[in-house]
């Protein structure tokens, strides 16, 4: 498990999404590599946090904050070239930045929305990928030479 990183693939198209990534899966290895605070992204790039269970969050203003098991933060940086920006306008609307709250808006090169970039001022900017059209998969590291 330790040697094994992810990719997140389009459920539609089967295309690659991001990166391979390292996932984060315990609470300690969270509270080691994670930043939740306001205008800063959460994970660092190359990883993935993807908890195998609930846990709360013990740093800064998320205090006793739960991040929920299953639900992928990934770095807006390691999302793939052709991911692109919803032609829903209204979704990439915010106060400095896209702020997410109005529903996925990033879309893969063959038009299905995958996921939802949060980047606005008071947000912690990541991307979570919508579960109903995304999907990981375990890559070999050795394989991983793009
Ligand atoms: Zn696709």
């Amino acid at each position: 498990m330790n040697n094994e990183v992810i990719l997140l693939k389009c459920s539609a198209c089967d295309a690659d999404l991001t990166k391979a990534l390292t996932p984060i899966t315990s609470s300690d290895a969270m509270e080691n590599l994670c930043t939740f605070a306001e205008g800063e992204a959460v994970t660092p790039r190359g990883h993935v946090l993807l908890l195998d269970k609930d846990a709360i969050v013990k740093q800064g203003k998320m205090h006793r904050a739960t991040i929920p098991a299953n639900m992928a933060w990934v770095h807006l940086d390691d999302l793939a070239e052709a991911v692109g920006l919803t032609p829903i306008t209204k979704r990439l609307a915010g106060c400095c930045d896209i702020s997410g709250i109005d529903g996925p808006n990033r879309i893969c090169a063959c038009g299905a929305h995958v996921g939802t970039q949060f980047s606005d001022c008071y947000e912690y900017h990541t991307f979570q990928p919508d579960p109903k059209t995304t999907r990981w998969i375990g890559v070999r590291r050795s394989e991983n030479t793009k």
